[in-house]
């Protein structure tokens, strides 16, 4: 029985490790915080199980708006001005992928496959791990002024068609007799039945992780810095904690991977869009499906933890502290959208939380064997829709992993589609690290990003 690490207890880590020890590995989980923990962009998402997120957050003519993005601080997509030297490469791929109609709707065709049914797989992994009440199947809907702010977004909606989404439009009236609390304004709405979410993204995360130990995983508190390669073949995962000896690697670490996957051999365009949510504990209204209304660009879901919306793109790097503000923009939004919630809302009722959603430039997952080895799979990159789509996710890297045929194409997540020169700049630079430092060939190892 071979023995497989897996480097990260997000939602894909858990899933992976799952999938894992089904296939019949010996699995170990590196982690350095709480499973589920705040650390992880898999605490604080929108909870939202959306097999219709399929269009790419870049969208043709979006380059238009980047000027915009640069002047306006607390947008709903700001860039850093501070950040922008460095993330002008990744930025200039994002606006590429989403430059035509064609380009979007081969990335929807390649989320899609990812995405279509991912509800009843969560429904079912929750069942397994004792909180099955966790997973909700209610619908998701899309709530907007009137007809013609939706029809605004004509493109996306078409898009959806073609790769096999449908949708309910209901009237005012009909919203509003499925929506008594919400603020009158809205008069227009889209509900995709197929839609679910999660109650509480956090516990989930955690009850999945005590499943995969209460199955013979085993958990150690550390964080991965690098691996031990020899001959091609991988012998041990590097940590803070000394070496975890290893048949096979799955990087897992979020937003956090793009070191491990130098470390690995490629240099892989991995971004953080750091997003944010706001959360009114023991809310007095709220909406009874969870809801994204077109004039705040955020999720509104009702969760066990409270009354939460979660939004918002901000680009600037993992370093750089949060911009609070950004969080109270979703929640006086929130506090708009449901005129029975209180004006004066002590701060004590309200959480604010800012993640790093793990964001490729094309708003595809990376899934794939490393350059340096193919014992290491990237496991990584899934942007705004890693909650629904890691059970997919997980079992295509299984599969990729185990040499066993895959019951997805794996061809759109393959870490190297973004060509030939990164791959060479990555082989530069990996030189040019050993150059520096003498690290033996296969085996170096870094700190942290
Ligand atoms: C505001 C917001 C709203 C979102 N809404 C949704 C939504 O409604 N639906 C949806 O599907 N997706 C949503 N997303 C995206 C989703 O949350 C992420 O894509 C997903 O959680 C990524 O999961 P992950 O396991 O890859 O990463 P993470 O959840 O970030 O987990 C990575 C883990 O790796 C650990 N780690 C880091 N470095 C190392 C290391 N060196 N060694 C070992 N471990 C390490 C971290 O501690 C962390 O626990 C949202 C994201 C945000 C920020």
């Amino acid at each position: 029985m071979s023995h497989a690490v897996v480097i990260g207890a997000g939602i894909v880590g858990a899933c992976t490790a799952l999938e894992l020890l089904k296939a019949g590995q010996r699995v170990t989980l590196l982690e350095p915080g709480p499973p589920g923990g705040e650390q992880a962009a898999s605490y604080g998402n929108g909870c939202w199980l959306s097999p219709m997120s399929v269009i790419p957050p870049s969208m043709p003519g979006l380059w238009k708006k980047v000027p915009g993005f640069l002047a306006d601080p607390l947008g709903p997509l700001a860039i850093r001005w501070s950040y922008f030297p460095r993330v002008l490469p990744w930025l200039v791929r994002y606006l590429a992928s989403g430059w035509t109609e064609a380009r979007v709707l081969k990335t929807a065709q390649a989320l899609r496959a990812m995405l279509v049914g991912a509800p009843a797989l969560h429904a079912a992994l929750a069942e397994e791990a004792g909180v099955g009440h966790l997973i909700e199947r209610r619908g998701l809907m899309y709530i907007y002024p009137s007809r013609a702010e939706f029809e605004a977004e004509a493109m996306a909606w078409r898009i959806r068609r073609q790769v096999g989404v449908q949708w309910l439009e209901l009237s005012a009236d009909e919203l509003r007799q499925r929506e008594p609390e919400l603020d009158r304004r809205y008069g227009f709405a889209a509900l995709v039945e197929e839609g679910g979410h999660c109650r509480d993204p956090g516990a989930y995360v955690a009850a999945l992780v005590q499943l995969a130990e209460a199955q013979g995983a085993r958990r150690v508190t550390a964080r991965a810095t690098g691996f031990r390669i020899e001959a091609g073949r991988l012998r041990a995962v590097l940590t803070d904690q000394g070496e975890v000896a290893a048949d096979k690697a799955v990087i897992a670490a979020g937003a956090h991977s793009r070191v491990l996957a130098a470390a690995a051999g490629d240099t892989v365009p991995l971004e953080t869009e750091r997003g944010y949510h706001a959360m009114i504990e023991a809310p007095e209204a709220g909406p009874r499906t969870p809801l994204m209304p077109s004039d705040g660009k955020m999720s509104v879901t009702m969760t066990d933890r409270g009354l939460r919306c979660a939004g918002q793109v901000e680009i600037a790097g993992l370093a750089a502290a949060p911009d609070w503000r950004r969080a109270e923009i979703l929640r006086d939004h929130l506090l708009r959208s449901f005129p029975g919630l209180p004006r004066d809302l002590p701060a004590s009722r309200v959480k604010l939380w800012m993640g790093h959603r793990p964001s490729m430039p094309d708003g595809l997952p990376c899934l794939g064997p490393a350059r340096a080895t193919g014992d290491i799979i990237h496991a990584f990159g899934h942007g705004h829709v890693g909650l629904v789509s890691a059970p997919r996710s997980a079992r295509l890297v299984t599969q990729l992993l185990l040499g066993q045929p895959t019951e997805l194409d794996a061809g759109p997540y393959d870490p190297r589609r973004f060509g030939y020169f990164l791959l060479a700049l990555s082989r530069s630079r990996c030189h040019a690290f050993r150059q520096r430092f003498g690290t033996p060939l296969g085996r170096w190892s870094l700190d942290t990003d």
